[in-house]
């Protein structure tokens, strides 16, 4: 039977320790024994269910790692407090000096930099490719490359990895297949089409209220217990931890992901096809002439539609700008980075978010300096939200 991300979640079972039907937090950084030999087997990791140190384990924290876990279909899974804690401390855990990374040329900013301006510190080098490419991936590849690194949808162009042909890739050189599925949740189950290692920012869809920044780390029961090895796991010894308070609120919210993203990618969808209408370039893996749509269509999970991430191309970066002012005067949403709101976000990429990229990065991949990436919300009347854009346009004298 095909893996359900919003089944799965369902299905579990997690209670409080007084039969609490939303899990009591644990609000300790260490935990007592009543025998001194407990305490050091759970120190070697030799005994289940015990709890030593709120850095490595924390039952709040365990209860949303295995909720992410169950949803991405992994053995286990861990959560980190930033989306970037989770990059960087997978990247980190898999490299050593010396070692070389291939990577999407389109990632989220903050991974862009961190590969190509920090690990050189410690002497790890990215080859960045057009992901879509797959012979420029597999040229890419050296004897010392030890894994390869992508984003189920990218950043900010919204281009589709073809996961299952990349594992093949990975496995072929056996390396690892690193996939960062924030823009995706449940619409794309990354580790069940062959990525090795999952990483979340929870900050976007999968929180959802924009109160908190948060991440997660997918993978093997292996690779997260190396991961936190409490003698040589870079996410033990770097100490990444989210805090259990978080953790409760944001698996909360996990529990209504599935209907969240129902209503953006409606959302989406709807003023995607509008923006087409009205003869405006928009990008949107939904519509069929998006190049990854047919391949999409193979991969994702349907009942969670195309995503609520779309983009359109003023051209140039003073009209985008002078749009999204009139929308956010025009309620519309908010000018804003970040994404998965309940309300629609819009930022201009090549000045914010992608900002990290040098603009000719930019230009070589095909961000627009006009480009308006936005987060679709959860609007009841998306078509009045329309009306309201299209007012916008007037006002620009585009439309
Ligand atoms: C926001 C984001 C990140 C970084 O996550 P933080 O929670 O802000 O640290 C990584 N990848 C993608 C695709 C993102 O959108």
């Amino acid at each position: 039977m095909k893996h359900d991300p919003a089944n799965a979640i369902f299905d579990l079972k997690q209670f409080g320790e007084y039969g609490d039907v939303n899990p009591s937090i644990t609000d300790s950084a260490t935990y007592t024994f009543m025998q001194a030999k407990t305490m050091s087997a759970t120190f070697h990791g030799e005994t289940e269910g015990c709890f030593l140190y709120s850095r490595h384990w924390n039952p709040s924290n365990k209860y949303l790692a295995d909720a992410i876990s169950a949803m991405e279909g992994t053995e286990e899974g861990w959560v980190t407090s930033s989306g970037m804690g989770a990059i960087t401390n997978t990247i980190l855990h898999l490299c050593k000096s010396g070692d070389h990374i291939v990577s999407s040329m389109t990632t989220y900013g903050g991974t862009f930099a961190f590969l190509q301006n920090y690990l050189p510190k410690f002497n790890i080098h990215t080859t960045f490719v057009d992901i879509a490419d797959l012979e420029a991936v597999k040229k890419a590849i050296q004897p010392n490359t030890r894994l390869i690194y992508t984003e189920s949808m990218t950043n900010p162009l919204l281009q589709i990895s073809d996961i299952p042909q990349l594992a093949e890739i990975a496995n072929t050189h056996d390396i690892k297949l690193v996939v960062d599925n924030t823009f995706t949740p449940m619409i794309i189950s990354p580790a069940k089409l062959g990525a090795h290692v999952v990483v979340y920012s929870l900050t976007k869809f999968v929180n959802g209220k924009n109160d908190c920044v948060a991440g997660a780390i997918c993978g093997s029961r292996d690779f997260i217990n190396s991961l936190i090895d409490v003698n040589d796991g870079t996410a033990m010894l770097l100490g990444p931890v989210l805090d259990p308070m978080r953790s409760s609120s944001i698996l909360k919210n996990l529990h209504t992901l599935h209907i969240r993203m129902q209503q953006h990618s409606r959302n989406a969808a709807y003023l995607a096809t509008k923006f087409k209408e009205a003869g405006i370039r928009v990008i949107y893996p939904g519509l069929a002439e998006h190049p990854g749509n047919s391949y999409m269509k193979k991969v994702m999970n349907p009942d969670f539609g195309f995503g609520g991430m779309l983009a359109i191309d003023l051209v140039t970066a003073d009209k985008a700008g002078r749009f999204m002012e009139l929308m956010e005067m025009h309620d519309v949403g908010y000018l804003a980075v970040s994404l998965g709101y309940f309300k629609t976000l819009f930022s201009n990429s090549g000045k914010s978010t992608s900002s990290e990229v040098p603009e000719e990065v930019q230009r070589k991949m095909g961000l627009s300096e006009g480009l308006i990436r936005y987060s679709v919300g959860l609007d009841h009347d998306i078509e009045r939200t329309w009306k309201r854009i299209e007012h916008c346009l007037e006002l620009m004298e585009i439309k």
